[in-house]
């Protein structure tokens, strides 16, 4: 389970690589829940059927990711173009994608660093 940040580098750079097989939108109730601890109130704490604590509604998107091998994954264009010129780095595609060349595919670059 993954918080959905999509802006974030390390999702940008991978997600494509995973099947997404649940989200649960944000503010969504009951997702998450904690063993009871001696600290908590009773009377403002929501437990489950087996005594654990629920945490919060969700503060983002979450979503649950897979994968094994047989799991059909996408590729992100910046993979593809990193392999079809010859593992190209990261700079020389951002270039492609700068100057506009015409390649043959769309080189739509969503990793930075
Ligand atoms: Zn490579």
């Amino acid at each position: 389970m993954l918080p959905k940040w999509e802006t974030a580098p390390w999702y940008k750079a991978y997600v494509d690589y995973f099947e997404i097989v649940e989200e649960y939108p944000k503010g969504s109730k009951k997702v998450f829940s904690i063993p009871m601890r001696p600290h908590f109130t009773r009377d403002q704490t929501e437990t489950s059927a087996d005594g654990r604590a629920f945490l919060g509604d969700l503060p983002w998107n979450v979503i649950v990711v897979y994968k094994d091998k047989f799991t059909v994954t996408g590729i992100s264009s910046a993979m593809r173009a990193h392999l079809r010129f010859g593992h190209i780095s990261l700079d020389k595609i951002h270039c492609i994608q700068k100057t506009g060349i015409q390649t043959g595919s769309v080189v739509n670059v969503r990793v930075t660093n």
